[in-house]
């Protein structure tokens, strides 16, 4: 039954890639490599850090939690 997609919209998501602000122990900001998310239907954005397919699918996880507009939309990378 989980197979089905019916009431549900596939919504392209652009990843690119992008430096991330990150404040270390030092309390100093640093930058470091990540990826934006960026949802085709309302312009929210998500960002992870690191670059791999992990950090991806962390970015959709977050659009499929966050995103105003997707209450039970899929994201899939564009
Ligand atoms: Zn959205």
């Amino acid at each position: 039954m989980s197979s089905s997609h019916f009431g549900h919209r596939t919504v392209s998501v652009a990843i690119e890639a992008t430096a991330l602000e990150e404040t270390n122990r030092f309390g100093e900001t640093t930058h470091q490599a990540g990826v934006r998310a960026t949802c085709s239907e309302c312009g929210h954005e998500t960002t992870a850090f690191g670059t791999a397919g992990d950090s991806r699918r962390r970015c959709l996880a977050l659009l499929r939690d966050e995103c105003p507009m997707g209450e039970s939309n899929w994201y899939e990378e564009d």
